[in-house]
């Protein structure tokens, strides 16, 4: 089975071609992509051609699906055909999620008129928080706003669902990573035994936390948009509101400009006035510049923010894990989030720790009471494994 995902961005179409095997293994055939497209139906006729000069998929027949990372719908999340209803949705929420949302209605609609009948998967980022308690989705906001829409969502779906089912697999429960791996066609399902309490630590370009019991999500960073929680490279993260017309009258900025320096001057970009890229942001820290070290202070502080708000809330943890560019690249920041949480059961292993770059491990001490773990992201085999299953789950 041939399945492409699709990951649309304003102006390209990155694509990787995975082919499952029956019994659910899935192997990365290729991977590729285009940028300033201007034309979708243009971009698509070339990643097929490529695909087809490459031998593996010789006719729009070979490809038996295609997975979207939808990022936020209105009124619709989870994992369903990219259809109607779904170009509706993101077109209903255009305006919260403005550099997303409208590349992906125009890319499905034209994969849709250049591929008929072949399955399209939408994948919602939203879709993994589906089952939070509703106190951790609401803002204390009008009621008529809540009908709106404006409540938390949390986004990064794919890849924390991601780590819930591995994380799951690396502590020998194999009935909660199970649980995970069926989520979006069962719902939750009864689990027995010991509640099993992950802490998920996305931290990369955009960055986000969630605690997870038993494979399910039960609160998360991110809120109505992208644009909360931690510090991301150019964006906000979490803003007081007072902030937004505090800025318009003393600068005399209109709504637009203020979203614009929300979403490429801020997050780490604005802290450290250096880069929205760690590796910049860490190569002037170390000459000594500190604002691109606060830049660094203000990521550790709101992560750790996090990982204890979701401490408490899962009342304590049998894993904390790192994932995404960040998490997974950078032991001096991954002790720092785990600094001084020996009473609280995480022991990080200096050793292990510094060993650890871009693979997966356990970075934990033998002693530890709780594991820490990296486990790289790859939230194209996400999609690409929801689209099988929910392909299948139509037939
Ligand atoms: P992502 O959005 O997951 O691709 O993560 C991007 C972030 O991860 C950027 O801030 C990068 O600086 C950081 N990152 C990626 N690779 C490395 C690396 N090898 N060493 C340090 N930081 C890295």
């Amino acid at each position: 089975m041939n399945i492409l995902v699709a990951n649309l961005g304003s102006t390209s179409l990155k694509f990787r071609l995975f082919r499952f095997d029956g019994a659910g293994g899935a192997a990365l055939l290729a991977k590729g992509g285009y940028e300033r497209v201007t034309d979708y139906g243009k971009a698509i006729d070339d990643c097929l051609a490529e695909l087809k000069a490459a031998g593996h998929v010789r006719t729009p027949a070979d490809l038996h699906g295609v997975g979207f990372k939808t990022v936020l719908g209105k009124n619709l999340t989870g994992c369903v055909p990219a259809d109607e209803r779904v170009i509706a949705a993101l077109e209903g929420f255009k305006e919260i999620a403005p550099a997303h949302n409208p590349p992906y209605a125009a890319g499905i609609q034209r994969f849709r008129e250049k591929l008929p009948g072949v399955p399209l998967v939408a994948l919602f980022e939203t879709a993994f928080y589906q089952w939070m308690p509703e106190a951790a989705t609401r803002y204390a906001v009008p009621q008529a706003w809540h009908e709106a829409g404006v409540r938390r969502y949390g986004f990064h779906g794919a890849s924390h669902k991601f780590v819930a089912e591995r994380s799951a697999e690396l502590l020998g429960r194999q009935d909660i990573a199970e649980r995970v791996r069926q989520l979006y066609q069962a719902g939750p399902t009864s689990v027995k035994g010991r509640p099993l309490r992950v802490i998920s630590c996305h931290l990369g370009g955009s960055s986000s936390v969630t605690g997870i019991r038993d494979g399910v999500a039960v609160g998360t960073s991110m809120g109505l948009s992208p644009q909360s929680g931690l510090p991301q490279n150019n964006r906000v993260g979490d803003l007081d509101s007072a902030a937004v017309p505090f800025v318009m009258k003393t600068f005399g900025l209109s709504i637009a400009e203020v979203e614009r320096q929300m979403t490429k001057e801020s997050g780490l970009l604005g802290l450290s006035g250096v880069s929205n890229d760690l590796r910049d942001i860490r190569a002037a820290a170390d000459t000594g510049n500190a604002r691109a070290q606060l830049a660094l202070d203000v990521l550790v502080h709101s992560a750790r923010h996090w990982i204890g708000a979701f401490l408490l809330e899962l009342g304590g943890c049998d894993a904390l894990v790192f994932t995404a560019g960040i998490g997974e690249n950078n032991p001096d920041l991954r002790a720092a989030f785990c600094a001084q949480l020996e009473e609280l059961g995480l022991v990080i292993d200096p050793a292990k720790n510094n060993a650890l770059r871009g693979a997966e491990g356990e970075i934990s001490t033998a002693g530890s009471r709780a594991k820490i773990f990296v486990i790289p992201a790859n939230e194209e085999l996400v999609v690409a494994r929801e689209t099988v299953r929910c392909i299948a789950a139509r037939n």
